[in-house]
């Protein structure tokens, strides 16, 4: 009985394929794409394409599946036919190229042996059809070397000391100098050294090269430099390389050949027109190796070989050939691209006059370019809006916004190795300044700058960075740290203000005390000058050159086409007026995450925000005394209550002072976070703007250095040692989940009030200027129902209070972060008090992960490479886990207070994979960080098409999502 064997092997010539792109994860990027321009009718020179699965079976048995050579066999004897063409033929030889090719790009990464198929008499062949026996000899020693390298191990290096010696022999400099005769002599060469290594002569037998190559380029799936690569760009679930045997065409074979590689828009601009460089007489390594430089290919019609002296044809007749060519790979172009509907990227060579297609594949481009193409596209009728929307990657975005390195120069800077290290890349963008390793030097050396006709730019190099750092930040162009990760104070700081940031690079060891920094083992000094890319996290020593954002107007029709598509909020992490404007610029619909914090560090305050900070725990202690001894007298009687009535004086006597500081801190405070918030509410002008009160840590405001301590003493008349004692008080072992958010409220209830009074009476003021304000109160850190009721209620009487002092309606609400892991738990109960959450997903997957936020850079990059983790949870949301804890905070908050409005505040906001993860759930909007606004709009407008199509394909209404489970399920 006869079985019917698996096809493994596809045939395609012009005008017809066995496969197609359909069969991409069969044929692999290249081969299906060969098959489909043979297809469309592209001039594609025949051959066949061995499938991956043929390559997985090879790499468990090592022997060829069963079938693949009668299969192989009767595709070559297909081949002859269509050529006319014989393997091996001493008249009229074919001769063919085996490459590889996945189904996913891995450029350059697996084997490919050129010219198979000469041997010593398909080289007369060669030279007899050619009419040029130098082309011949120079393509026969090229194969063995190429032949003996790739399939059978042996070194470039063996080979290559020959050639040197026949140059130096001949007198020449460049193997293009060399004549038949050198070549001739080159191959005796070569095959000596064939079989020097492997004890066997260069083999003669065309089917046993050819088997002996496919062999090669099966093995080469798993050769390390391929297995690395699929590890970097998460190439997953392959079932191996597929292998292209394709007749040879030679763009080598004199003056009228030629080769090169084209887009059919510019990649880097995306303007309509065809790109890309050529070579005469050159076969494709020549342009890779750059041994010639090539020429544009809009040279092309102009071509008349007047460079070279030997050239076959009179100039007329080259221009003629040549912009016959021209137009040809014009028409190519539209032919792909309408074919494709998408931008390509294609090699193509000329052989004496006929032009052949040998590879075409989605072309790589800048965000500029990818954004450009896409509207351009869809106003030519290519693709519609919705296609266009979703074809550009909204982390690209980022990149747009940003100024960048000039690409030519930070290739320059690569080549002659000024890469001192990598970081993690915190803050897109790059930048370049002097080094300063304070942040109070940083502001001098800021303000020193600033005076100079040309001004450097700084770039503050920190340990890590904390609150106390923020001036420094500000002035500086870029941060470099060497600890922390993508969520550490660094990072968040940074991308709030749209600058680059370079965190958690180990290789950077900086001393600030002695002013200097090793980065990878070499020294800095306060004053060098070095440059960070904060897309890829490089460290560069040295200046490169910058160039400017490209906000494009095609930028804009993109953003614009999306929001008709967005169903989702978008908001913004601000808090400076500056940061909010920026955000609304970019198209943020409220503020999701203001924190106050940040405004303590300005000079006028800080030393109130201190005393506040120092005398609160006394106010608090003497507080709880007095109740107690309150208590204790209601119940009392006689000569114990006098001494009860004693006891509450005296306390009453020693909380005096505490209380004084404490209430002339928070008078001083008050009127300063008023204007903050003012000035907020005034850029917002009638949206949304959540207001999380403190949240921190008390000991980070907290000052260390003896000078600063006396200062404070001075203020709060108490001696330098005193205030010592009292920071070292406050001193936690692990302040991030010590006493901080909503604990500081309960515990220290005037820091909260004041705040909440500040927020209210900044409301009020805009009111009455006529600026509509909507003030959303955000309690922190909440991990029991209790926290919130307790500070909810205290907020809520402050509120009420204010308005009702000044007569004015304002409608504000009060909310929570769910950013503990027990809050999400039990939402439900934490949903009774509030009329909005706010994932801060920061410390939730600090606090699901048990992952110290500020000290993952010394192992998650680890975890990622190792596959331990996919990705770092604090840069994109871990959906499997984390992701659980948000979707059934958002699910349980909903079955108490259906119409509760929910949001995310964490970084996880930005990034494109958790904003469509948050729509999902089900969210009302997301906040992320004024640069990633336009990331996140797009992001989520792609989400709304992708369910909408998904849902739609599923009857289920257009507005419906799907249930939670069934969200997080699905990642
Ligand atoms: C969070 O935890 O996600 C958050 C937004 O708050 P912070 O980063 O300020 O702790
Ligand atoms: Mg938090």
């Amino acid at each position: 009985m006869s079985v019917e064997r698996k096809k493994m092997v596809y045939f395609f010539q012009q005008g017809g394929a066995e496969g197609s792109t359909k069969l991409r994860w069969l044929l692999g990027g290249k081969g299906a794409d060969l098959a489909e321009m043979a297809n469309v009718d592209l001039p594609v020179p025949p051959g066949f394409t061995i499938t991956t699965e043929a390559c997985r079976e090879y790499q468990t048995t090592h022997e060829w599946p069963e079938g693949l050579e009668e299969q192989v066999a009767q595709n070559l004897r297909t081949l002859e036919g269509v050529t006319k063409r014989k393997f091996g033929d001493k008249t009229n030889p074919l001769m063919v190229s085996v490459r590889s090719g996945a189904a996913a790009s891995m450029p350059g990464m697996m084997d490919t042996i050129l010219n198979l198929g000469l041997n010593d008499a398909a080289v007369v062949g060669l030279a007899k059809q050619s009419g040029d026996e130098r082309f011949a000899w120079d393509c026969y020693r090229r194969f063995i070397q190429m032949f003996g390298n790739v399939a059978m191990n042996i070194t470039n290096k063996e080979f290559e000391r020959y050639l040197t010696e026949e140059r130096k022999k001949a007198g020449v400099k460049f193997d293009s100098q060399m004549g038949a005769q050198q070549f001739k002599e080159i191959v005796s060469s070569f095959k000596e050294v064939y079989r020097k290594n492997t004890g066997e002569d260069f083999p003669q037998e065309p089917m046993e090269q050819l088997r002996r190559a496919i062999n090669a380029v099966f093995g080469s799936w798993n050769n390390p430099q391929a297995v690395r690569y699929r590890e970097i760009h998460e190439i997953k679930g392959l079932l191996g390389t597929a292998v292209n045997v394709q007749t040879m065409v030679f763009g080598n074979m004199g003056h009228t050949s030629f080769t090169g590689v084209g887009f059919t828009r510019d990649p880097a601009t995306g303007d309509n027109e065809l790109y890309g460089e050529y070579l005469v007489n050159a076969q494709g390594e020549d342009v890779v190796a750059g041994i010639r430089t090539p020429k544009s290919v809009k040279e092309l019609p102009k071509e008349d070989l007047s460079e070279f002296d030997d050239a076959e044809i009179s100039a007329a007749e080259a221009k003629k050939l040549y912009s016959g060519m021209y137009n040809q790979l014009v028409e190519i172009k539209d032919k792909l691209e309408s074919h494709y509907t998408d931008m390509q990227d294609f090699e193509f060579t000329g052989q004496q006059g006929t032009l052949y297609m040998l590879q075409t594949r989605r072309g790589k481009r800048t965000a500029a370019a990818a954004v450009k193409i896409a509207v351009d596209m869809a106003e030519e009728g290519l693709i519609d809006r919705k296609g266009a929307v979703l074809r550009v990657n909204p982390a690209q975005l980022e990149q747009m916004l940003h100024k960048q390195f000039d690409a030519s120069e930070k290739a320059k800077a690569e080549s002659e190795g000024r890469e001192l290290a990598r970081g993690l890349p915190a803050s897109p963008g790059a930048a370049v300044g002097k080094i300063a390793l304070r942040a109070d030097d940083a502001e001098e050396m800021a303000a020193a700058e600033h005076k100079k006709d040309n001004p450097a730019s700084i770039i503050l190099v920190r340990e890590e960075t904390s609150p106390e750092d923020i001036g420094g930040m500000a002035v500086a162009v870029g941060i470099l740290t060497a600890r922390g990760g993508m969520t550490s104070h660094a990072a968040v700081v940074a991308r709030g203000m749209g600058k680059c940031c370079v965190a958690g690079c180990g290789a950077v060891e900086p001393d600030e005390d002695a002013k200097t920094v090793s980065i990878a083992g070499r020294q800095y000094k306060e004053g060098d000058v070095i440059s960070l890319d904060g897309s890829t996290g490089q460290v560069f020593d040295g200046p490169i050159g910058l160039v400017d954002a490209s906000l494009t107007g095609a930028f804009g029709t993109l953003i614009e086409w999306a929001d008709q598509y967005r169903k989702m909020g978008v908001r913004t992490n601000a808090d400076t007026p500056k940061d909010a404007r920026q955000a609304v610029e970019f198209g943020a619909e409220g503020i999701g995450l203001c924190r106050t914090e940040h405004m303590f560090f300005e000079e006028t305050r800080i030393s109130y925000v201190r005393q506040m900070m120092l005398s609160a725990p006394d106010v608090r202690r003497l507080t709880a005394l007095l109740r107690a001894q309150e208590v204790a007298l209601s119940q009392a009687a006689g000569s114990e209550k006098k001494l009860i009535e004693q006891r509450i004086k005296e306390i009453q006597n020693q909380l005096a002072g505490p209380k004084r500081l404490l209430d002339t801190a928070l008078a001083k405070l008050l009127p300063e976070q008023r204007k903050d918030f003012e000035g907020i509410f005034e850029v917002m002008n009638g949206l949304p703007v959540t207001i999380r009160l403190l949240d921190p840590p008390l000991h980070e405001f907290l000052p260390h250095d003896p000078k600063i301590q006396a200062e404070l003493g001075k203020q709060m008349g108490m001696e330098r040692k005193e205030i010592a004692a009292r920071v070292d008080s406050l001193k936690e072992l692990n302040p991030m989940l010590g006493h901080r958010g909503c604990r500081l409220g309960i515990t220290y209830p005037d820091i909260y009030n004041m705040q909440v009074r500040a927020i209210m009476e900044a409301a009020v003021a805009c009111a009455k200027k006529g600026i509509n304000v909507e003030p959303e109160i955000m309690i922190p850190l909440v991990g029991a129902a209790e926290e919130l009721r307790i500070t909810r209620d205290a907020a809520d009487e402050v509120c009420r209070e204010v308005l009702a002092d000044s007569g004015a309606d304002i409608h504000y609400k009060i909310g929570t972060m769910i950013e503990v892991p027990r809050a999400a738990l039990i939402a439900d109960e934490v949903a009774k008090y509030a009329e909005f959450f706010s994932f801060g997903t920061n410390d939730l997957t600090q606090m699901c992960f048990g992952f110290s936020r500020d000290d993952v850079g010394t192992f998650v990059p680890e975890y990622v490479d190792r596959e331990i983790l996919p990705k770092d949870p604090f840069q994109s949301l871990d959906q499997s886990g984390v992701g659980q804890l948000v979707a059934m905070g958002v699910e349980r908050g909903r079955k108490v207070r259906p119409d509760l409005k929910i949001g995310i505040c964490g970084e996880h906001g930005g990034d494109p994979e958790s904003v469509k993860f948050c729509y999902r759930v089900g969210m009302d909007y997301v906040s992320c960080s004024p640069f990633r606004v336009p990331v996140a709009r797009l992001a989520a407008a792609q989400i709304s098409i992708e369910l909408e199509d998904e849902i739609v394909g599923k009857l289920a209404s257009a507005k419906s999502r799907p249930t939670i489970t069934a969200a997080v399920q699905k990642t």
